[in-house]
């Protein structure tokens, strides 16, 4: 890894980060070859229309969902953005995962495009953290828990997404990291840093389809790049 970049240079910095990012730590992935929809069929345990049918059956897929993600430790990625974080401002994250290891790891300014893993809704109450083991699945009101993620059929969370393109549409530098680029709304994310500006940097381990777009793509993996690039 020879890039080096003058971070001084940059005033607000967006760290884009996907589900390569996690499987480092690994955590077990949702789409592609050996990922959990594979496994699982989503129309049973995350649609809305599942969770209306057998809440419990979706609820206890998710704490199993949650159990794995607890077994896994945040990698050197995730600990050397949290570090580049607490030392100048103006950092932020966008990820696509749900797992919660961007907080885990020390990160404050976090956006979630699909929700947590680690936080519920109540129809009646709104959204809380459940940083637990899912031991209750019902609110005090009587209502049924729901995962706060973006299930498939789900819209986007309106207020998230609009943080997520503010925030990436004034950054200076725009870091990609694990994604494959190809899931929308995301994968128009680095165009639109690329428009207002920005310089953006992909890592990966493999190029992306949306390579093209970076001005530089790092080829290698996220816990041996980034601790030696944020230093
Ligand atoms: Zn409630």
């Amino acid at each position: 890894m020879s890039l080096k970049i003058n971070f001084s240079n940059y005033e607000n910095i967006v760290f884009f980060t996907g589900a390569g990012m996690s499987a480092e730590s690994n955590i077990p992935t949702y789409r592609g070859s050996g990922g959990i929809w594979h496994k699982y069929k989503f129309e049973e345990y995350a649609c809305q229309v599942a969770f209306d049918r057998d809440p419990e059956k979706v609820l206890e897929f998710h704490k199993i969902r949650r159990k794995a993600v607890l077994e896994c430790t945040p990698h050197n990625g995730h600990h050397a953005i949290a570090k580049f974080e607490r030392s100048r401002g103006g950092v932020s994250i966008v990820t696509q995962n749900i797992d919660g290891m961007h907080q885990r790891a020390g990160n404050i300014n976090i956006t979630e495009l699909h929700g947590s893993l680690f936080r519920v809704r109540c129809l009646n109450h709104g959204t809380h953290e459940d940083l637990g083991a899912f031991t209750e699945f019902k609110c005090s009101c009587g209502q049924y828990l729901r995962p706060d993620i973006t299930w498939f059929g789900d819209s986007l969370d309106q207020g998230v997404m609009e943080k997520a393109l503010s925030l990436i549409s004034s950054c200076d530098l725009f870091i990609s990291v694990g994604t494959s680029g190809v899931v929308w709304p995301a994968a128009g994310f680095p165009e639109i840093a690329k428009k207002a500006g920005a310089k953006c940097i992909e890592i990966n381990p493999e190029p992306s389809e949306m390579s093209y777009l970076y001005a530089e793509t790092i080829q290698g993996k996220a816990g041996e790049i980034l601790p030696d690039l944020l230093l």
